[in-house]
């Protein structure tokens, strides 16, 4: 056959010739099985690649390495997934593909979250560990992590770079927001500060030095890691249903979540997006970038008042973000 021929009858890649059109029977010991092929041409949601993989900083990563579903009609994202579930509850109801979309966005923005959970989606996650131990309440993913009792833990350790330095919040307690000045001309003390922390950070790594030595000189690794830092970098594989892997964002993407694991929630929604497009168009309107309103927020936004009917000040506050965030 020639190039030219093989080029023209070989599918495009990432697609799947059509399978044959009838069912087949196939007899296992106790049942007779019926393979039923897709009706149309079919097409791998990942583009026959075996992991679509983000760098994050120097040297952490996360990759998507599996989906569920993985072949899906041609012409359709994995959405269709969403929408078959849907369609059990509410028959044939929608068929093309803006009908989907509507159905889609019904979904999400009345909560109707089973249909959600029949897409998965496997991630290989390199990170470190303070990361990971904020990464892991998120119980509803199945995990398997790197055994630092079995391995030696590799040399990688987080270190942001001076002007990426941040100062502890004046109003938030968990945050960290304005960064140090990295410029001695412009704040000899903000950066002399900056500098102290990455020295601190060197100290900390000093200690895979004396790790090494002890495994080797027969420490058990279990035993050898304990006074790692954890700026030290983990890795895992991390499974979630696409409802949960919604929530996982939607905490992990907002700005009050720390900078060092939103930058992976956001690589991580980059990933998804070309694969559920539907529903990650319809996760920024009705979640990501909506804004939700307390009752008392609602009267006094119907009183055109600044203030909250409360003595919360932090209550206070937030209101005023929202009606900064509104245009009021
Ligand atoms: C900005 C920020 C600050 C935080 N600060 C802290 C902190 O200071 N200290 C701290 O300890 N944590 C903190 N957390 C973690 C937080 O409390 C949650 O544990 C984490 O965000 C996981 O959320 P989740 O429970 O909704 O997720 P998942 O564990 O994925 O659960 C999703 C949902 O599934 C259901 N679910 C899961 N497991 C069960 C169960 N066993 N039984 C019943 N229902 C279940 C619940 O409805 C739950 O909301 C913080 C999180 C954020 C985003």
């Amino acid at each position: 056959m020639s190039s030219a021929h093989a080029a023209a009858s070989s599918p495009p890649s990432g697609t799947t010739s059509p399978n044959p059109a009838r069912p087949v029977q196939v007899q296992s010991p106790r049942f007779a099985i019926e393979r039923t092929p897709f009706e149309s041409p079919t097409f791998d949601v990942m583009g026959g690649a075996a992991r679509h993989h983000i760098k994050i900083h120097e040297h952490g990563f996360v990759a998507l390495v599996d989906a569920m579903p993985r072949l899906v009609p041609q012409g359709q994202t994995a959405d269709a997934a969403i929408v078959q579930a849907a369609r059990v509850s509410y028959g044939q109801g929608t068929k093309k593909v803006n009908e989907d979309r509507g159905l889609i966005r019904y979904l999400l923005r009345h909560r109707h979250t089973t249909p959600f959970e029949m897409l998965e989606f496997k991630f290989h996650v390199a990170m470190p560990i303070f990361v990971a131990r904020q990464w892991i309440r998120h119980r509803t993913a199945n995990v398997n992590e790197y055994s630092a009792r079995y391995s030696i833990v590799p040399d990688r350790f987080y270190k942001p770079s001076l002007d990426a330095v941040r100062k502890q919040s004046a109003s938030n307690r968990q945050g960290g927001e304005d960064r140090f000045t990295a410029d001695p001309a412009a704040a000899p003390d903000e950066a002399r500060t900056a500098e102290e922390f990455l020295r601190y950070l060197d100290d900390a790594e000093k200690m895979y030095g004396r790790y090494e030595h002890l495994t080797r000189a027969g420490v058990s690794r279990e035993l050898a890691r304990i006074a790692l830092p954890v700026s030290v970098y983990t890795e895992w594989y991390w499974k979630c249903d696409l409802h949960n892997i919604l929530r996982f964002l939607s905490l992990r993407m907002d700005p009050h979540a720390q900078e060092e694991i939103r930058i992976y929630a956001d690589a991580m929604y980059a990933l998804l997006e070309p694969i559920v497009p539907l529903t990650m168009e319809a996760f920024r309107d009705y979640e990501l970038e909506s804004v939700r309103l307390t009752r008392l927020e609602i009267e006094a936004l119907r009183a055109g008042s600044a203030t909250i009917d409360s003595d919360n000040r932090r209550e206070q506050t937030e209101w005023a973000q929202k009606r900064a965030s509104l245009g009021l």
